[in-house]
């Protein structure tokens, strides 16, 4: 069975084909597959999110459909950004730049002496005959008081991993991949497969 990805994010399509090649007969992004559509994120959880990105996907191809939703939840803040990560600081609403969203979340964190935060990644796997299976991963860590390192994207340079003196901005890819949400939900999206 081929599986299409609900993606055309190059970093998540190549972790996404290291882990998962065995397992289907071809694997590729929506570009790929000549499918051009764009899910409106507009569930309450990141699973509902993944979920409906896969659905939509799967009955648009009629193959399996993998999608993604992440985001970092700080402990303090009440789980904030969470699934509203991408748009912090445009209230939710607009798409912010990585530093815009960085520096806010900084703001917000001002005077505030529990920095401890995670990433989450949910993933969903809809096969065209409508089973489901939600796989989940994390990275504990904590918030630091200014941006470090200049790999990766996102919040990287603010985030240190429990057990690590470098953000995650400062980590090459392979070792980000060994320890990030995105390959533990991956690892668990395998085991559930197989
Ligand atoms: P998406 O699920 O790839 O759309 O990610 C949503 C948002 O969560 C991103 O725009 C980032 O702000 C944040 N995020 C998710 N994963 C990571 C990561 O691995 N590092 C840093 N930020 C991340």
């Amino acid at each position: 069975m081929k599986l299409i990805i609900a993606s055309n994010n190059a970093h998540k399509i190549y972790e996404i084909k290291q882990i998962l090649s065995g397992e289907f007969d071809g694997i590729y992004s929506l570009a790929e597959a000549g499918v051009d559509h764009e899910t409106v994120e507009d569930g309450s959880t990141f699973a509902e999110n993944a979920l409906k990105k896969a659905r939509e996907i799967a009955a648009i191809t009629g193959c399996a459909s993998l999608a993604d939703d992440s985001g970092l939840c700080v402990n303090s803040l009440g789980g904030a950004p969470g699934i509203f990560s991408a748009r912090y600081a445009g209230g939710g609403v607009e798409h912010s730049t990585d530093s815009e969203n960085n520096a806010f979340l900084l703001k917000n964190l001002e005077g505030i002496a529990d920095r401890s935060a995670y990433f989450i990644c949910t993933m969903a796997l809809v096969y065209p005959d409508g089973r489901e299976i939600v796989a989940e991963g994390y990275m504990h860590g904590s918030i630091i008081d200014s941006p470090r390192g200049a790999q990766g994207f996102g919040y990287d340079p603010l985030f240190l991993p429990v057990g690590e003196s470098r953000t995650v901005a400062e980590l090459s890819d392979s070792e980000k991949n060994a320890i990030s949400h995105r390959g533990n939900a991956l690892k668990d999206l395998l085991s559930k497969i197989k």
